[in-house]
């Protein structure tokens, strides 16, 4: 009789133990059923093309986070990647053709497989890659904005597994990553990723490092844009992910904003006054600090053209 009982605590607590190893690797998204989108067409993938001379890398960020890298230069894209004894979680893998190289990276290095990808938002550079890790059997997150553009520009990647409205909780190996959404910004269905227990946060796109906006800003909203730069200056993080280059601060977020609003607001003002753009783009003036910045010889007066659209589309003027 005592035997039994004891028999049958400890099964109970064998179960327990499983239970919870098993509740160790947990999320809150809302499942997608891709059957749905089964037969869907997909236009080549631009990414597939063998690369075995594009650059890569998997460098340590602090602990258990690191920070992928696909190619060179002013062409490196990037995004964190958590490794934990249930398995990894990378953010954007960039590139069909460096995906297998990170995936087996991760295996040589960590002796673990990749339990999840999240992709920030639907933009075929930063999201290539993340078939190869699904097909492993990773889940793949996104915002539920990135569905209806993944699908509706054919854009041969994932499906998502999961998708979110606001806010999605990812614990995996007894750690915990948020995902959220702000506003729309750099498209309408971009993901903050924050590694609380890294001060760490992934901003891909919407962030910069000393480095100007991506060309006339593409897919964009300047209202959303401040306002997720406003969020980021709250965030307890040190560490910024901007999906290229080098990893940013806060400081340098704050010179983005300080960029962003001093650009929309000389390119209303020009506009108000009634200039035309041949006069504008030459009238705008932009500081010297500015001009040290990655890329600006090649981006300002495109970044000129991208604010132009956005204030001539959001004035009514005098009638
Ligand atoms: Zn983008």
């Amino acid at each position: 009789m005592r035997f039994a009982r004891y028999a049958s605590v400890a099964l109970l607590l064998a179960a327990g133990a499983v239970w919870q190893s098993v509740a160790w690797a947990a999320d809150d998204g809302i499942p997608v059923n891709r059957d749905r989108y089964a037969n869907r067409s997909l236009l080549p993938d631009f990414t597939a093309t063998p690369c075995p001379d594009n650059p890569r890398g998997l460098t340590q960020i602090r602990g258990n986070l690191y920070r992928h890298t696909t190619g060179g230069g002013l062409a490196v894209h990037s995004g964190l990647v958590l490794v934990t004894n249930e398995g990894a979680l990378v953010i954007d893998p960039a590139m069909t053709c460096t995906a297998t190289w990170l995936r087996d990276e991760i295996r040589r290095r960590f002796n673990v497989e990749v339990s999840y990808v999240v992709n920030t938002h639907a933009h075929a550079d930063h999201i290539s890659g993340s078939q190869v890790f699904q097909k492993d059997g990773a889940l793949v997150v996104a915002n539920q904005r990135a569905l209806e553009p993944i699908v509706g520009e054919k854009i041969p990647t994932a499906i998502p597994d999961r998708v979110f409205d606001r806010d999605m909780t990812i614990t995996l190996g007894g750690e915990t990553v948020q995902l959220h959404r702000v506003a729309s910004s750099h498209s309408d269905s971009m993901s903050m990723v924050l590694f609380p227990g890294y001060k760490a946060l992934q901003c891909t796109d919407v962030c910069e490092n000393r480095s100007m906006p991506y060309n006339d800003f593409l897919d964009f909203y300047y209202d959303g844009w401040i306002e997720t730069l406003d969020w980021v200056a709250q965030q307890d993080v040190d560490v910024i992910d901007v999906g290229h280059y080098t990893p940013a601060t806060k400081a340098d977020e704050l010179a983005l904003r300080d960029y962003m609003v001093d650009l929309h607001q000389q390119v209303l003002d020009l506009v108000r006054a009634g200039q035309s753009w041949d006069q504008l783009y030459r009238s705008v003036r932009i500081s010297d600090e500015v001009k040290k910045w990655t890329a600006y010889e090649t981006m300002h007066t495109l970044n000129v053209l991208g604010m132009y659209r956005w204030v001539s589309n959001h004035r009514r003027g005098e009638w």
